[in-house]
């Protein structure tokens, strides 16, 4: 899946699998654990989740849930972690628990045995903001502990592990539910399903069918699955006895809270026998975006018709049908649809053949699909049209959309058949299905969902509109394109075991976009843009609330909130250094490796890992038992040499640990002294001492250009240049998921070198000097001073990389002054100061065009000579394009006078010609956004909002709407879009976020979004993407401690309705990272733009 981006994503681990028989022993609380080296997912989710509740008990006997102690408890070492929660396991069936908590509440500790059998002892407590476990082991012990070793974790209460002992679960009908836990249980296999699905399109409802082969490993007369919303009429149990086929009638029993039914056979279930449990059912078109659910559109006439179509990841399958709904019960599907003659229904696969089963009605009969997880099925019911073509292995490729826009198709139908034959050749695997569709569902909660066979998209995501769309539209449909179909194998073809593990699907699909468009469409030039991905979810890892790539969840809600930029876009980054690291090839092959390996199967993060391990690095490195060597010739002074390269080692220190290092060069003669540690954007934690990583560290200096690379293993190491060096940079081209703090006069040399020839070193470099400098600001390393100076090259630059980080540098800045109210200001500074910041930063007095901005904002002053250059045209490469649609806005919104005036003219020419005269689609955003300030221009951009048939259109009149500085504009905006009709609900957390950022719509957002938060979680539920994006978006920018309290007395009011989300802790964190900001830095910069120092220049 791709969540929808602001700016504008039969079980094949075999029963007789001995991993999975390793993990059954040990939650059966019996043998001792061996367990692979991968997190178990049932024992994490059993122990390990209740061990981080346990944490918070306190004094009082009080039970506190503590979800952020968990990141902290994901021990750096994965061994540790492993065995933690064995023992848990053992402890809770067999052993009372017996330690007494020494000191009063949060304590905690731990007996193991180590080496030899000797008992020891670790023991920890909570920090008074309960957000952290003071213990910290290091890494680096941790590697090295024996295998054998086994932990007893004991604690003080019995809730560490018996959580799902503490109460028996009630059936609906107040029965007795016979399964407690979250996951189903793993003797029951499904091998086939044959659906029936019958909706009605005019009732809004639908019913069904689910015909589930399965087969039992154990004899069991108990057959857990999932079900949510359904009403179940029926269900049998059919069984075939020699020749003889039998039906016996099953009890259900149901239990929505953990979304799932129990059928009860009157006699146990024979194991290896092949049984049919056939269940008939009901329920109503999901008024949401989830599951089985309605879409509406308008055509060209006015009239709204109604769809069908479905969603079902992570867990929204059984909202369609009961099913085993975990991605590793993979297994066949046949489709059957029922529809009226004048709809049309698709599926996974082609459609076979269609009868008539009554008057009116017809039923499609899909063929049977490959082998998959129930989270990709999908089908729709609509009036669709479409367009195919023939890829050259002979794959039927079809773009699906409604049929006032199917000629807005054709752009994708294009890309999507040179991305499908790339990705055959790329991973040498055809694409095993007959055909792939591509279809534009007019309500989409997501960006697009890689369903297999049968990929769904947001209209805005798919179709181009060849006279309005513009360059980022177009960079945006090919990425996301890309990203589905690779998904095609990586997700589809081969499957993560449980959730934990989706990065292993996201970030590679993400990664996949950048490595397959960069060969199909060169002209995007998308090289430019990946380490943009890495400096936004660095924004977010470098917060104490962000998480481990791989991390536990258990609950849907959980789930959901996995599908954060962590899992993409960090994935992503740690592949590419890897990639970077092992050589392009190298790594294909590793890559390949593995998806010939586990096709149609289940993995974990090592799977992929040990398929990389006998791949080697370029260069002239040899493969030895599964570790890599460089040869005596290697150019670098590398550690490989000497000790080989484990992939699987050191890729868990960035799996595993969540976060990423900072790494401190000091140059001292032809030596240079590197030093890792955890980066933090807040004060240094003295108990964050234990985390390493493997840094595959990379530079080049003042005297060669040639990249040098040198892998660190250790907190400090020593690197001997050949001769005295005037600069060097590391982290080449930023491949590295690292900043780099130069010390002593090493950002002097490098700000030199960009103020002298910047050009020196690559765009994506100076980018990252950029990056880096800021960042190193946030966590006191680096003056405001030193950054802001480093900035002032900008005035020079035309490259879109740097451009678009200094953009990123700064103007959050202005975000926070702009949201502080007088009264705040004059608690914490003096006014004419802020007056006077304010008139250097936020607003342009200059007037005329032509002339020169010399009381202008600073970064209007800064990007003048670019901004002057641009043409009002859609002339040159995307890249160029996309630059010119950003500068423009930027002036324009900062009231440039030369901007704003030409913007003012094109705007009145549209206008006058009732919005038919065609605006260069790169400067429509600009123009807009200066038209809607009048009110008369904001009520004709609503109204050209609700005939336009472009979405690309709509996005950005949405936008503009949503920057006016009328308050009562914006708050009927924000009452429209949340009714979902004219403004589809979709769209409401972009509008919401925009004018969440906007200085005169910001409590409004805020206020909006405390007033209606019941039904916000009713429409997009807890732990969603679009959630997230709400709660950041309309808090995290404020930086005062009024803010600050009213944002955490309201989340912390929600109790289980929000305050536990990840979100929440983020922003919160975010805000108080935003106060220390401004009262460190305001009063510097404020002297610092007095200086002047762009005018010297
Ligand atoms: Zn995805």
């Amino acid at each position: 899946m791709l969540p929808d981006s602001p700016v504008r994503q039969r079980r094949t681990v075999e029963k007789t699998s001995p991993q999975r028989h390793t993990q059954r022993e040990c939650s059966a609380f019996g043998k001792e654990c061996s367990f692979p080296p991968d997190p178990p997912p049932i024992l994490q989710r059993r122990c390990f989740a209740g061990a981080r509740h346990a944490f918070v008990n306190s004094r009082r006997g009080n039970r506190r849930l503590l979800r952020a102690a968990q990141p902290r408890f994901s021990f750096p070492g994965s061994r540790l972690r492993r065995r933690a929660s064995c023992a848990c396991q053992e402890g809770a069936g067999r052993r009372a628990p017996r330690a007494r908590l020494p000191l009063p509440g949060l304590h905690f500790h731990f007996l193991f045995r180590g080496r030899g059998g000797r008992r020891q002892r670790r023991e920890g407590s909570l920090s008074k903001k309960m957000i952290s476990l003071s213990i910290k082991w290091p890494l680096a012990t941790m590697l090295f502990l024996p295998s054998s070793l086994l932990i007893l974790l004991t604690v003080s209460t019995r809730s560490w592990c018996q959580s799902s002992d503490a109460m028996s679960p009630k059936a609906s009908n107040g029965t007795p539910f016979p399964w407690e836990k979250m996951r189903l249980p793993e003797h029951i296999i499904p091998v086939h399903y044959d659906l029936l699905i019958h909706a009605n399109l005019t009732t809004l409802t639908f019913e069904g069918t689910t015909e589930i082969e399965i087969t039992a490993s154990q004899p069991t007369s108990t057959i857990i699955l999932h079900s949510h919303r359904l009403q179940i009429s029926k269900a049998t149990l059919k069984k075939r006895d020699g020749e003889r086929l039998s039906a016996e009638p099953l009890t259900v029993l149901e239990y929505p809270a953990h979304e799932q039914i129990a059928l009860l056979a009157p006699e146990p279930l024979v194991v290896g026998l092949p049984y049919v449990v056939v269940i008939d059912y009901a329920g109503h078109l999901s008024e949401h975006l989830q599951g089985f659910y309605k879409s509406t559109y308008r055509t060209k006439e006015g009239e709204v018709r109604v769809l069908a179509s479905t969603h079902f990841e992570p867990t929204a399958a059984r909202m369609a049908f009961p099913c085993f709904d975990e991605p590793a019960f993979k297994a066949n599907f046949s489709v059957k649809i029922r529809r009226e003659p004048r709809h049309l229904a698709i599926s996974n696969m082609p459609l076979v053949k269609s009868v008539t089963v009554a008057e009116g009605l017809l039923e499609d009969h899909f063929a049977v699909t490959v082998k998959m997880s129930t989270y990709l099925v999908a089908f729709i019911i609509s009036d669709f049209k479409s367009i195919s073509k023939m890829t050259k292995s002979g794959v039927k490729v079809s773009i699906y959309a409604v049929p006032d826009k199917i000629h807005q198709a054709d752009y994708a139908l294009d890309t999507a058949v040179t991305l499908l034959e790339f990705y055959e050749d790329y991973f040498r695997i055809p694409y095993p299905l007959p055909k792939q569709d591509l279809a534009a569902i007019p309500d989409f909660e997501s960006g697009a969902m890689e369903n297999w066979g049968l990929t769904t998209y947001r209209e805005s995501i798919l179709l181009f509109d060849a006279e309005k769309s513009s360059a980022s539209d177009k960079l945006g449909i090919t990425m996301t394109v890309s990203h589905e179909l690779a998904h095609q194998w990586f997700g589809n073809l081969v499957t993560m075991e449980w959730w934990n593990d989706l990065w292993l699907k996201e970030g590679f699909a993400k990664f996949m976009e950048f490595v397959s468009v960069s060969v199909t469409h060169p002209e995007l030039k998308v090289g430019d843009y990946f380490l943009g991905k890495c400096f936004d979810v660095m924004e977010l890892d470098a917060l104490n609330s962000s998480h481990p790539v791989s991390t536990a969840v258990e609950n849907p809600a959980q789930i959901r909130e996995m599908f954060d930029e962590v899992s993409y876009k960090k994935g992503a980054c740690i592949l590419n250094m890897l990639r970077d690291y092992l050589s392009a090839e190298a790594f294909k092959s590793g890559v390949v490796r593995y998806l010939q390996k586990y096709s149609y199967k289940n993995t974990r993060n090592e799977d992929l890992w040990n398929s990389m391990a006998s791949i080697c690095p370029a260069d002239d490195s040899q493969s030895m038992d599964g570790f890599c060597s460089r040869g005596p010739h290697s150019s670098s002074a590398s550690h490989w040499r000497q000790e080989g390269l484990d992939v699987k080692t050191m890729m868990n220190t960035w799996t595993l640990q969540k976060g990423f290092p900072l790494i401190t060069v000091t140059v001292r003669g032809k030596n240079v002294h590197v030093r890792q540690e955890l980066y933090r954007k807040g004060p240094e934690d003295a108990s964050e001492t234990g985390y390493l990583w493997h840094v595959p560290l990379t530079f080049i200096t003042s005297k060669s250009d040639s990249i040098q690379r040198f892998l660190l293993k250790t907190k400090t190491d020593v690197l001997i240049l050949p001769e005295e060096v005037e600069w060097i940079k590391f982290n080449v081209g930023m491949n590295g998921y690292y900043i780099v703090h130069y010390e002593d006069d090493g950002w002097d040399s490098l700000t030199g070198l960009l103020t002298v020839a910047h050009t020196t070193i690559s765009s994506n470099d100076r980018a990252s000097l950029i990056n880096n400098a800021f960042q190193l600001v946030s966590n006191g390393k680096l003056s405001i001073e030193k950054a802001l100076d480093l900035t002032l090259y900008l005035k020079r630059e035309t490259e879109i990389m740097p451009v678009f980080q200094g953009l990123n540098e700064l103007i959050p800045m202005y975000k926070l002054m702009e949201k502080r109210d007088m009264n705040e200001v004059e608690n914490q500074f003096k006014v004419e100061a802020f007056n006077e910041v304010n008139s250097y930063m936020l607003v342009c007095f200059c007037a005329g065009v032509g002339r020169r901005p010399h009381h202008c904002a600073f970064l209007i002053r800064l990007l003048s000579d670019l901004i002057d250059n641009q043409t009002w045209t859609d002339e040159g490469s995307v890249s160029q394009r996309m630059l010119r649609s950003q500068l423009l806005l930027l002036a324009c919104v900062r009231k440039y006078q030369p901007c704003v005036q030409r913007a003012e003219a094109y705007f009145r020419e549209w206008k006058d010609a009732d919005g038919n005269l065609s605006l260069p689609s790169d400067v429509t955003l600009a123009v807009f956004a200066v038209g809607v300030q009048d009110p008369e221009g904001w009520d004709f951009l609503y109204r050209k909002y609700q005939s336009s048939l472009s979405s690309s259109e709509k996005n950005k009149i949405e936008f503009a709407l949503s920057i006016s500085q009328d308050k009562d504009k914006l708050q009927w905006l924000l009452e429209e879009s949340f009714k979902g009709d004219v403004i589809k609900i979709q769209e409401f957390p972009h509008i919401l976020g925009a004018i969440g950022r906007n200085p005169v719509g910001y409590p409004l957002a805020w206020q909006f979004l405390r007033e209606n938060w019941d039904k916000l979680i009713q429409k997009f539920e807890l732990g969603s993407a679009s959630l997230t994006y709400m709660v950041i978006g309309t808090t995290s920018q404020f930086s005062t401690r009024a803010r600050l309290e009213e944002v955490k007395e309201f989340f912390s009011s929600l109790k289980e309705k929000g305050s536990q989300l990840r979100c929440v802790q983020q922003t919160i964190e975010t805000i108080g990272e935003n106060i220390r900001w401004m009262d460190k830095n305001f009063e510097k910069i404020r002297v610092w733009l007095q200086s002047e120092k762009l005018e010297l220049l």
